[in-house]
């Protein structure tokens, strides 16, 4: 089968690989629709997580079931499912702990296009299928649905990590689809002020329609003056960090009220420390938290967050600026995502011509 892979730290292109082995618990799929990431642009272009080579990309898509093992019990052949980016051992002491997102070790559920080959090839192998898959709710665009494979559950766990609360004022850092559903979830939460930060006009666009109060535009001078004269100099109760760099949780620290909390799920693809103002932090006693988290995985978190789109709570069909047609179309669908043209939020490549 053929896929398209990191070859190595800045290098793609397409490979030929055999069909992937289907264990007792798992799943072999095909994809149906895939979204390219900028997770994945971090792992080749910044080597992020180290060297890689001949590793298929991809993590986030819907598919239809090829091959099941002979213990799964709740998905058969032609089944089309959700595949979550992180699909976690679900018998390892960390899942058991409350973190199956590091099952096996520090950031160990994530598998796809990390520790094996991810979703853009013609077929891709999914651990422990009952665990990790969900059914494609009847009637849901598989464009939209392949949202819930990262999108979703990352900006969403960016409000979980930060913990929102009724009328609490928010600001959310990074306006891209993972700082948009945080914005989106933020809302859902019961925030009062949303504050969004970002510049591409295509986003501050959607992160309104999904309930940001103020638009900080972050080119047009400093986060930190900008959201401390919105808010008469007190600062935020929470911050999402979804975008930005080592030096973004300066800014985070410092818009802070004491007792706040800053929920992070930025992947820092450079630098070697991430810098806390010592000051700003109240030398270490401002009650200022910092959580950080890899998104949870896993088939009852898809099948939550699938009701919301079902219900109409969320909509993360906004969010999707640019499609291509066949597996091919993940090539462009990467460059895109690496280039941030300002028309783009995120691109979603239909398998099925
Ligand atoms: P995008 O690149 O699309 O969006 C990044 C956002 O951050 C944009 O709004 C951008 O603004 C803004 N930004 C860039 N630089 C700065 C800065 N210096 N200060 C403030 N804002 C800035 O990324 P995604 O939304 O696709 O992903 C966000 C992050 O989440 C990535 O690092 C991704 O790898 C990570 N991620 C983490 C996961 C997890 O499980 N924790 C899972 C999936 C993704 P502009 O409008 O100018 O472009
Ligand atoms: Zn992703």
């Amino acid at each position: 089968m053929k896929g398209f892979a990191m070859l190595g730290i800045g290098r793609t292109g397409w490979i030929t690989k055999d069909k992937p082995a289907c264990g007792p618990l798992d799943a072999v799929v095909r994809p149906v629709a895939l979204a390219p990431c900028t997770s994945d642009v971090h792992t080749v272009w910044e080597g992020a997580i180290g060297e890689r080579s001949n590793l298929i990309l991809g993590h986030e898509g819907v598919g239809e079931v090829v091959e099941v093992g002979s213990l799964v019990k709740d998905f058969k052949k032609g089944d089309k499912v959700v595949i979550p980016a992180i699909t976690p051992d679900w018998s390892a002491l960390e899942s058991q702990a409350g973190y199956s997102m590091h099952s096996g070790g520090m950031l160990n559920g994530w598998k796809f296009s990390n520790a094996k080959d991810g979703l853009f090839g013609e077929f891709f192998h999914v651990n422990e299928a009952d665990g990790n898959l969900a059914l494609l709710p009847k009637g849901m665009d598989p464009a939209t649905a392949a949202m819930l494979s990262d999108m979703v559950p990352t900006g969403f766990h960016g409000v979980e990590l930060a913990d929102v609360r009724f009328g609490d004022d928010v600001a959310v850092i990074g306006i891209g689809p993972v700082g948009l559903m945080a914005v989106a979830g933020a809302a859902l939460r019961g925030a009062a002020r949303i504050f969004a930060v970002g510049s591409r006009a295509v986003c501050i666009d959607v992160a309104k329609k999904y309930g940001a109060t103020d638009i900080v535009n972050y080119r047009d001078g400093g986060i930190i003056e900008q959201i401390m004269e919105l808010t008469g100099k007190k600062g935020v109760d929470r911050v999402v960090v979804a975008g930005g760099d080592v030096k973004t949780m300066i800014e985070a620290v410092t818009i802070l009220k004491p007792g706040g909390r800053v929920g992070n799920v930025n992947y820092l693809g450079s630098g070697d420390y991430v810098l806390v103002p010592r000051l700003e932090w109240g030398c270490g006693m401002s009650h200022k938290q910092i959580h950080c988290g890899l998104m949870p995985g896993g088939r009852l978190r898809m099948e939550k967050l699938a009701a919301l789109i079902t219900t109409g709570r969320i909509d993360p069909s906004l969010m999707l600026t640019h499609r291509f047609n066949g597996l091919e179309g993940v090539e462009p669908g990467l460059m895109l995502m690496k280039d941030k043209p300002r028309d783009l939020i995120k691109p979603v490549v239909l398998v099925d011509k």
